[in-house]
Formats: C-alpha cells, structure tokens, sequence
C-alpha cells in the first residue's frame, strides 16, 4: 500500500538510524514531506538516500533553542506541520543505581524525557494551526515493566508514556491525537552496540525467539499517523514480540 499520508507534512528526531531512519523512509514513501532531525549528522544521508521529500536538520533535542529553530525551519521550508515524532532517544549507562553517575541520570532525562516535553511544548501550535495533527512519542517496553541497571532509562520513557497521556487529553478536543509506542527489543544502534551475547540472552527471552526490526516500528508509525487510527489517543501500543506478556 502508498500514499497512506499523502500531502502529509512530518517531523521525525533522531532520524539519523535504527526506527527514526526507518519510519522517515516509510512516511515519504507512503507521501509526506518530512524534515528528518538527529544530531549525529546521519540526517544527511537518511535525506541524500531518501530524495527530496526528506529535509534534513541538525538540532539536539534536550535543547530549547534547538527544538524552536527545528518548528521554525519546519514552518519556512514545509509552511505547517501534521505529524509529529519525538523518538530520539539514549539509553545511558548499563549500572546499578548505587552506582549511577548523576550526570549521566540528568543526560538520559533531558534527550529522553525534556525532548519530548519541548517537541509537543513548541509543535503543538504548529498543528494547532492546521486545525490538529498527530503526535507519536517512542517510548519503551521499559515504561511498563522495570529493567535492573536502567534506572534513568526507565524513568524517562515511563515520563514519555505518562506525557502522552497528559497531552492526548488536553488537546483532544482540538483534534491532536498523541499517542506512544512501546518498543521491546528491535535491532537498531541501541542494541548493535551491545555484546553479542547479551543480544542473543535478548533474543532467547522474548516469546518469538527473534528482535524486531525497525521496519516493523516503521509499519505501526505509519498506522498511528494515519487516518487509520483515528480513534486511538493517549494509547500506549506495545511492539515487543510478547515480551511483556510473559
Ligand atoms: P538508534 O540509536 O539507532 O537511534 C537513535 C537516534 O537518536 C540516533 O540517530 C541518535 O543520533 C539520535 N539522537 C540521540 N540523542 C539525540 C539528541 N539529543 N538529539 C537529537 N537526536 C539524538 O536507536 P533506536 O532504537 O532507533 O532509538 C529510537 C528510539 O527508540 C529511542 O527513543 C529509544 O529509546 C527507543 N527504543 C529503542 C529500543 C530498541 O531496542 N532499539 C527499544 C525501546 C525503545
């Protein structure tokens, strides 16, 4: 199927790899115009790769001033904005609690949970202006269910998971639906980086004995944005090959 968000205008963070690179794909495909933002520099190629319904932008998400240049470059180059995806994300240092540097805990918290404050804190007045929009925030498996040495991790994605909800109920009469997906264990730069036994004890605890991919997360972003999901808000949908259901 295409041309699912036809005419659609979209912005994706940390669009530079794993689910943000994948959906950014997925949503030019399907028709929408989307400025695609990582601070990595990877945008670039996602944008050079994509063609030119993808424009790319530089902006760190824990950052203000960032996040008000990134609707301002939206407003100039798309003119409005329909589809907003806070996804950017870090997991942080692997250690127990006891153990946990401060700065790291302030780090995980302000790319994770104050991105996605400030991205729904300036984008709402750009849907708003186009009489509502939607807004998917990635949150995480680990804002259902704990997971041991992730402390900050945990705690910002059960914010981002409660945020929506805050959000999917104050602006629902004006036609934005915010919404979140919680993904468990998808092959993206997260879980690339990590020993390849820890992978395979990841693979061998999940139901489906496999990870996700991030063009699975990519199919279910592209059913949230659409028309599709119309009477879904302030919902939490879980994408993790069972694994919370054990
Ligand atoms: P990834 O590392 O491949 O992609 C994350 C992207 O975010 C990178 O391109 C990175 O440069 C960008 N980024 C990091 N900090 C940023 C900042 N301050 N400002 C702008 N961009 C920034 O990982 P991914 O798995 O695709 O992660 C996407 C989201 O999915 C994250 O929010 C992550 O927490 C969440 N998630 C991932 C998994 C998983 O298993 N991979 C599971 C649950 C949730």
């Amino acid at each position: 199927m295409s041309g699912r968000l036809d005419g659609k205008l979209a912005l994706i963070t940390g669009a530079g790899s794993g689910m943000g690179r994948a959906m950014t794909q997925r949503f030019c495909q399907e028709g929408a115009q989307v400025v695609a933002v990582d601070i990595s520099g990877a945008q670039h190629d996602v944008a050079d790769a994509v063609g030119p319904k993808c424009l790319p932008f530089h902006a760190d998400v824990s950052q203000s001033q960032d996040i008000q240049a990134m609707f301002a470059f939206v407003e100039e180059q798309l003119g409005g904005l329909d589809i907003l995806c806070n996804n950017a994300g870090i997991q942080g240092p692997i250690v127990t609690t006891t153990e946990y540097p401060e700065d790291d805990y302030e780090h995980v918290m302000a790319v994770n949970a104050r991105g996605v404050f400030l991205g729904m804190r300036y984008g709402i007045p750009l849907l708003l202006q186009r009489g509502g929009g939607v807004i998917i925030n990635t949150a995480s498996m680990a804002s259902l269910v704990a997971f041991p040495q992730l402390i900050a991790y945990c705690a910002s994605k059960g914010a981002v998971r409660m945020m929506t909800k805050a959000a999917a109920i104050e602006y629902a009469e004006q036609n934005i639906r915010v919404n979140c997906f919680c993904p468990g264990s998808i092959m993206t730069g997260m879980l690339t980086g990590m020993p390849e036994d820890y992978v395979q004890a990841v693979i061998d605890a999940n139901p489906v004995k496999r990870v996700g991919t991030a063009e699975e997360i990519a199919d279910l972003a592209v059913f949230l944005a659409s028309d599709e999901s119309r009477f879904i808000t302030g919902s939490e949908i879980v994408i993790d090959g069972g694994y919370t259901a054990l």
